[in-house]
């Protein structure tokens, strides 16, 4: 194959991987908005008493929520590498401290299902990252493991190093991750078990997300699952020496 050929390969493959985004992200930006034009519609037939305006109001007020929270996801994946650059605002962050903020966070939400996040802390790891990105990738990793968790269940985050990098395990003893399902739970978009009902307020772009941050700071993710056992999601990223 010639360079050129080699080239309008490439181009017609980003050319597809744009349009299946862009499909996807549409999908994702109409469905609240359906959602929303139901229940105007179901108002203006009842000629809204204050209760059905009251529920109308909130109901649309949480799909405003949902679709505000996409477009800020969208709009961080979307970004490009040269963008990214002079978006990270660069610090050395605390691995321990971030992640007892990050899992004071989400207390309140595992509370409702009696999950226990415990943390096991190895101090004075520290890297060189955006606070607020890398926040976001632990974010979404336990509030994943508490969405997929088990009621009454524990979740372990556990802190160590390498050679030349930070580790962090986050695992749950949930639902699990069945093993055809394992190598597309990091695209943008993806969920399993979508006729969840349960399931069903989340964009599928955590962990693209948590993937995209890791990337962009010179780390990983991976994945190991049992269905039924629960997960253990690994980050490693490069770490800051002493
Ligand atoms: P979502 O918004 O659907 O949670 P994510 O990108 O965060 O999107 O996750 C993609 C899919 O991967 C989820 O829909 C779920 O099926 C699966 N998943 C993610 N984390 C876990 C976990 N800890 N345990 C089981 N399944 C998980």
């Amino acid at each position: 194959m010639t360079k050129k050929q080699k080239r309008a390969e490439i181009l017609l493959a980003q050319e597809k991987l744009k349009t299946e985004f862009l499909a996807n992200a549409t999908h994702e930006l109409r469905t609240p908005l359906a959602i929303m034009k139901g229940n105007i519609d179901l108002a203006l037939l009842e000629k809204g008493n204050s209760k059905s305006i009251t529920d109308t109001l909130s109901a649309v007020n949480t799909e405003i929520k949902i679709l505000s929270e996409t477009l800020k996801d969208l709009a961080l994946l979307t970004s490009t590498p040269k963008n990214t650059e002079n978006v990270l605002e660069l610090t050395d962050v605390d691995v321990s401290n971030l992640l007892t903020k990050t899992a004071k966070r989400l207390e309140t939400v595992a509370n409702e299902k009696n999950i226990k996040i415990k943390i096991k802390k190895e101090r004075g790891l520290m890297v060189s990252g955006d606070e607020k990105y890398l926040e976001k990738l632990f974010l979404n990793l336990i509030k994943n493991a508490i969405t997929y968790g088990k009621d009454n269940g524990n979740i372990l985050t556990k802190e160590y190093k390498d050679k030349n990098t930070v580790i962090v395990d986050v695992t749950d003893d949930g639902i699990g991750i069945s093993e055809e399902d394992l190598p597309k739970i990091f695209e943008r978009f993806f969920r399993a078990d979508r006729a969840h009902s349960s399931y069903q307020n989340h964009s599928g772009l955590g962990l693209a997300i948590a993937k995209w941050v890791a990337e962009i700071h010179g780390g990983s993710i991976k994945v190991k699952s049992t269905p039924g056992e629960g997960s253990t999601f690994t980050v490693t990223l490069p770490r800051l020496k002493d």
